[in-house]
């Protein structure tokens, strides 16, 4: 969420005349202090563009080495705002609005356990958390963010099959993971890698192999600029996305080529159901080879006996769970994710 040089240059277009490495003493005049986090008796002004946050050193410093380093030289600089010293950062004010609550807490504000990935504000808030946590090296914000994203990128099967937008999403015929949903998970595999969370990766290069091409115009974040995978994970993401795609006939066989129920009493009727079943699938599946979410949207829309429904439920689950045990194996991790749950 830094600066770069396209947000300096877009600011210079618009006519801003706050960028700050143009008119560093310009800034301050034009100082609008930020209406949460400004304290009267704060003893440092940290200034984003040109927003200003008073706030308390100690506080931050006691959390942070980072922030600890940059007011141990601050307290040496010229710049000075009504008598306070001034620190620049180059996060953007709304970053900051993310972070500082965890900093200097108004009221209790636990960091969330579990999202959802169809939520767009709490996927940024938790990105945000876990680049400045680690940016600043705020441990406790840290640890808790990750925990929360190795929640929605799981290694568990049983939590990825219980997850809610499963059943409200994925139970219609039309819908599978939106595409913004599986975009963000470009920018999961970005946090995996700097936080050394290798058990995110699973879960999120699928995602990124179900974008097809897309996945090569990257994540575009609120601030306009773009994250794209590095060379090896678009290399792994697209090697994972043959994979799939070589396993859907298998998988399609599995499911459709079963006999019915020796329970079923509508024997032949639910042999041709199947029949048309697997061709739908050869439909769906030919789009994307979205294996691993649930199909039950066009599957059980055909009027299946209740022993063969329940069958092809357990014979799908079951699919499903083996293809999840070799994630790993099919983008090419087995080197960096070592315990991978069933
Ligand atoms: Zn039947």
């Amino acid at each position: 969420m830094s600066s770069t040089p396209s947000d300096v240059q877009k600011r210079e277009r618009d006519g801003d005349s706050s960028t700050p490495s143009n008119h560093p003493l310009g800034v301050l005049g034009d100082l609008t202090r930020d209406t949460h986090f400004w304290f009267e008796d704060g003893n440092v002004v940290l200034v984003s563009q040109n927003i200003g946050f008073k706030v308390y050193q100690g506080l931050l410093a006691s959390q942070s080495p980072v922030f600890q380093d940059l007011f141990a030289s601050a307290s040496h600089a010229e710049e000075t705002y009504e008598g306070s010293p001034v620190v620049r950062l180059c996060d953007t004010p709304e970053c900051l609005r993310y972070l500082l609550p965890y900093l200097l807490p108004t009221k209790c504000l636990p960091i969330p356990t579990d999202i959802s990935m169809d939520k767009e504000d709490q996927y940024t808030q938790l990105s945000v958390l876990i680049l400045l946590a680690d940016k600043y090296q705020i441990e406790s914000v840290a640890q808790q963010a990750i925990e929360c994203l190795k929640t929605v990128f799981t290694d568990s099967f049983d939590r990825w099959d219980a997850r809610p937008e499963a059943d409200g999403l994925h139970a219609r015929a039309d819908s599978q993971p939106s595409t913004s949903h599986r975009l963000r998970a470009i920018n999961a595999v970005h946090l995996a890698r700097i936080t050394d969370t290798p058990s995110v990766l699973p879960l999120a290069l699928y995602h990124c192999a179900l974008l097809g091409d897309k996945v090569a115009d990257g994540w575009t974040r609120d601030d306009g600029t773009v994250q794209r995978l590095s060379a090896g994970h678009l290399e792994r993401a697209m090697g994972g996305y043959k994979h799939l795609c070589e396993k859907r006939e298998g998988f399609l066989d599995s499911l459709f080529r079963a006999s019915p129920s020796a329970e079923c009493r509508t024997q032949i009727l639910c042999g041709e159901l199947l029949q048309i079943l697997r061709e739908q699938g050869v439909g769906v599946y030919y789009e994307t080879p979205a294996l691993l979410d649930r199909p039950s949207g066009w599957t059980f829309r055909m009027p299946l006996c209740q022993p063969c429904t329940r069958e092809l439920e357990a014979r799908e689950k079951a699919q499903r769970r083996d293809l999840w045990k070799k994630l790993p194996d099919i983008f090419d991790l087995t080197e960096e994710v070592k315990v991978w749950g069933a």
